[in-house]
């Protein structure tokens, strides 16, 4: 298995187990969605070996960043992964969000045409639901939520955080510093 990580499906169930838990604790649940950019330039440039080992890497950079028990990664597919965080709200999450981009970034990883000049940078959508907003009947619109944050990520550059929460019915854009929504 090319990163050990669990799958999509473990990632949804525990998605599913952490909503019950926050309904009862009150602790707001955020899902972060992860994809490298650009990974189809590194397959075509430096082959699909190398590629391979680009996802281990960036595998074990996420693991080794997520300090808490309960904390997850997953490995959704292809160059893709998921993140969920229990207890954790938009702010700490987009701030946890940014250290990860920092810490693969900073590993300098060989990339035909880096966003940054640096190496192999990740892009992330994070998206957060605090039960006092409401139920979470099911997980769709806070996937899509996640889904939306890393598609505005890549549209406004690539190697960036886009981050938002999910009260009922209304979607409210966040950045984890003030310079403007998607900020860095
Ligand atoms: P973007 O910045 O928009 O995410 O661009 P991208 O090139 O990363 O995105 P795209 O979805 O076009 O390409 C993803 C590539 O990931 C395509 C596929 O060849 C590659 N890929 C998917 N799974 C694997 C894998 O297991 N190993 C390797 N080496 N490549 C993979
Ligand atoms: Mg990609
Ligand atoms: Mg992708």
């Amino acid at each position: 298995m090319l990163t050990q990580l669990p799958k999509r499906r473990s990632f949804d169930s525990r998605i599913r187990a952490e909503r019950v838990a926050a309904t009862t604790t009150g602790q707001p649940l955020t899902v972060l969605l992860v994809d490298i950019d650009r990974f189809k330039l590194i397959n075509d440039s430096l082959g699909h070996a190398y590629g391979d080992q680009c996802l281990s890497r960036v595998a074990a950079v996420l693991s080794q960043q997520l300090l808490r028990q309960s904390d997850m990664v997953a490995r959704l597919g292809g160059e893709e992964f998921g993140v969920v965080l229990a207890q954790t709200d938009t702010a700490q999450a987009a701030a946890i969000a940014e250290r990860l981009r920092q810490a693969v970034a900073a590993e300098a990883i060989r990339h035909p045409e880096p966003i940054n000049g640096v190496g192999l940078t990740i892009s992330l959508g994070v998206a957060s639901w605090r039960p006092q907003e409401g139920e979470l009947p099911a997980l769709d619109p806070l996937l899509q939520l996640t889904d939306d944050c890393l598609y505005e990520a890549k549209r406004q550059g690539r190697d960036r955080v886009v981050a938002a929460l999910l009260p009922t019915g209304q979607e409210q854009r966040m950045s984890e510093d003030s310079s403007g929504p998607g900020g860095r």
